[in-house]
């Protein structure tokens, strides 16, 4: 009985696939004009102007 030496399969490394041109980017919203989206105040409290949105 022969056993063949098969040889284990070598991984293609998929570092060659193109990358895809659809970037992923955030949602673009109106930033808010008073706190500019960081949704704090300038107090280190909840802007009031969006609620902490960070947008209005
Ligand atoms: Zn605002
Ligand atoms: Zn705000």
């Amino acid at each position: 009985m022969t056993v063949s030496a098969a040889d284990p399969t070598t991984p293609t490394p998929s570092a060659n696939t193109p990358a895809p041109d659809t970037v992923p980017i955030p949602p673009k919203r109106w930033q808010c004009c008073h706190c500019g989206g960081c949704g704090v105040d300038g107090y280190g409290e909840t802007c009031r102007h969006c609620d902490g949105e960070g947008f209005c």
